[in-house]
């Protein structure tokens, strides 16, 4: 589609997003979306590598168009973070997110736990405050190990003095922490350290190029040795194959996530796989 001229799929491409008029009718249409509740958080198992028991899910948000039907976040994210929109989508995935994790804890588990995902650009904003969020969690009389927030590693690098005090507040409400893409950052894992986190994320591409004997699964091990050293749990993204799982599994990776599993569902599918 980016390469036909004048179909609608041009829109959303870069360079028309560059385009000072396409660019402003994104812009008004991501308000627009927010206003009138287009967003919707499409949710993935995490799943117990040895087990295959759901641990959690994460949420991950989609945009349904009026016109142009369901449109992924990669093709609005960036532009959403540019124009620091980013910050309110961010709390509504947060208030939708903790609103079916209430939902799911009194039809399903009673300790179901549900996975977000963030932007740095909410972090570095002042119009992002933790505390709303501590405070939505308790109206809600949700416990903060309802939520678990996925934080990417570059984030961590590229904002440490604005997220110094949010991992403070989140850690003090007892909301999870999971280090997202990990691996794609180049810090090292005794950085983390200091910072009292949960989970590690192992990045898709790493899960790749996993097979016997690869760069890739001695980079995997070694993460899953010392993430488990430091008293932190794996999850191994994008796991598609039996291959990928069970060499994962044979290295101690504690859980993953992937198509192999299930793809992402809107929240009615994802309900049949917790059937309960
Ligand atoms: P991510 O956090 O690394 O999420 C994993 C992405 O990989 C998701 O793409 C998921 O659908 C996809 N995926 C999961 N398993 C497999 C697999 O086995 N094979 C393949 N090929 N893909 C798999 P999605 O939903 O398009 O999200 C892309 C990125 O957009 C996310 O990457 C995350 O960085 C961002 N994102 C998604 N939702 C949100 C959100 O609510 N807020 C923010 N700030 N970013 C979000
Ligand atoms: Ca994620
Ligand atoms: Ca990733
Ligand atoms: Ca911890």
């Amino acid at each position: 589609a980016k390469n036909s001229g004048g179909d609608r799929f041009q829109y959303f491409t870069p360079s028309m997003q560059k385009s000072a008029v396409s660019r402003m009718a994104l812009i008004n249409d991501l308000r627009t979306a927010l206003a009138e509740n287009q967003f919707k958080l499409y949710y993935q198992p995490i799943v117990n590598l040895m087990s295959g028991a759901i641990h959690k899910s994460e949420a991950l948000i989609r945009w349904q168009h009026p016109e142009r039907g369901l449109i992924g976040p990669i093709e609005f994210i960036p532009i959403a973070e540019e124009t620091k929109l980013i910050v309110d989508i961010g709390d509504w995935v947060f208030h939708e997110a903790s609103r079916q994790a209430v939902r799911w804890r009194s039809s399903f588990q009673p300790n179901f736990q549900i996975s977000i995902n963030t932007s740095p650009v909410q972090y570095k904003s002042d119009n992002f405050n933790a505390r709303d969020w501590l405070e939505h969690l308790h109206v809600m009389k949700l416990p903060g190990d309802a939520i678990t927030v996925e934080i990417t590693e570059g984030t961590l690098m590229e904002s440490r003095a604005s997220i110094d005090q949010v991992l403070f507040d989140f850690r003090d409400a007892n909301i999870q922490v999971s280090i997202d893409d990990f691996g794609t950052g180049y810090s090292s894992l005794s950085s983390l350290k200091k910072l009292d986190i949960d989970y590690i994320k192992i990045d898709k591409s790493f899960v790749d190029g996993i097979a016997p004997n690869s760069n890739d699964l001695a980079l995997c091990e070694a993460v899953i040795v010392m993430a488990h050293k430091l008293d932190l749990k794996v999850i191994a993204e994008g796991i598609e194959t039996e291959n990928q799982k069970r060499l994962l599994i044979a290295a101690g990776c504690d859980f993953g996530q992937g198509y192999l599993f299930s793809k992402p569902l809107p929240a009615m599918e994802f309900e049949k796989l917790l059937n309960i």
